[in-house]
């Protein structure tokens, strides 16, 4: 579809960021026009909105802009899933392994229930660390359904393998 091509023809990659070597994708130059950020909240509500999510779980901190959005539109809640030190009540937490050592996430323990169908979104999956430790997260609260999505996939780091879900696993954009 056209209006989607130009949104991600419009994704900035910005090089040597944030270190030598890596390709950055700046998704803030589509996120600041208003036709993009149209097309995708439409694309993404069309392609879950009859699927019986009930919550959504974005990632901090980039998958809380869309994943707020789409929850409104949805019609369902959203849910943090957030970095060391910030959720002030009681939480379930994933530690999982950077380039560099270790990091670790967070969700509150009752944030979701076992009758919660949870859309699970970041901007974007890399390595998939990041989204298999919150995929662990969610796994704690034996939910009936997990839907999980990006807005980017870099599919040479084959990071899908590493989610090694049953979960269907969606991203708009791939390069
Ligand atoms: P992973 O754990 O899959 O290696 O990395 C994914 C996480 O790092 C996501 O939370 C994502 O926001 C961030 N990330 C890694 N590389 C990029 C990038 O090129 N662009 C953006 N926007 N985020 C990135």
């Amino acid at each position: 579809e056209v209006r989607l091509q130009e949104a991600k023809d419009s994704i900035r990659d910005v090089i040597d960021f944030p270190k030598k070597g890596i390709v950055f994708k700046d998704i803030t130059t589509m996120l600041k026009d208003a036709k993009h950020l149209e097309t995708l909240v439409d694309t993404l509500y069309n392609q879950y909105k009859d699927k019986g999510i009930t919550k959504v779980v974005g990632l901090e901190s980039r998958g809380f802009i869309l994943g707020t959005v789409l929850a409104y539109r949805l019609g369902v809640g959203f849910v943090p899933v957030r970095k060391p030190g910030k959720l002030p009540s009681p939480t379930y937490s994933e530690k999982y392994s950077l380039e560099y050592g270790e990091d670790e996430i967070f969700i509150h323990q009752d944030a979701l229930d076992s009758d919660d169908v949870v859309l699970l979104h970041d901007d974007l999956l890399a390595t998939g660390g990041t989204a298999k430790a919150s995929i662990d997260l969610l796994n704690r609260f034996n939910l009936k359904n997990v839907f999980v999505n990006f807005l980017i996939e870099l599919d040479f780091l084959k990071g899908r393998d590493k989610l090694a879900t049953q979960y269907e696993v969606d991203s708009v954009f791939h390069f």
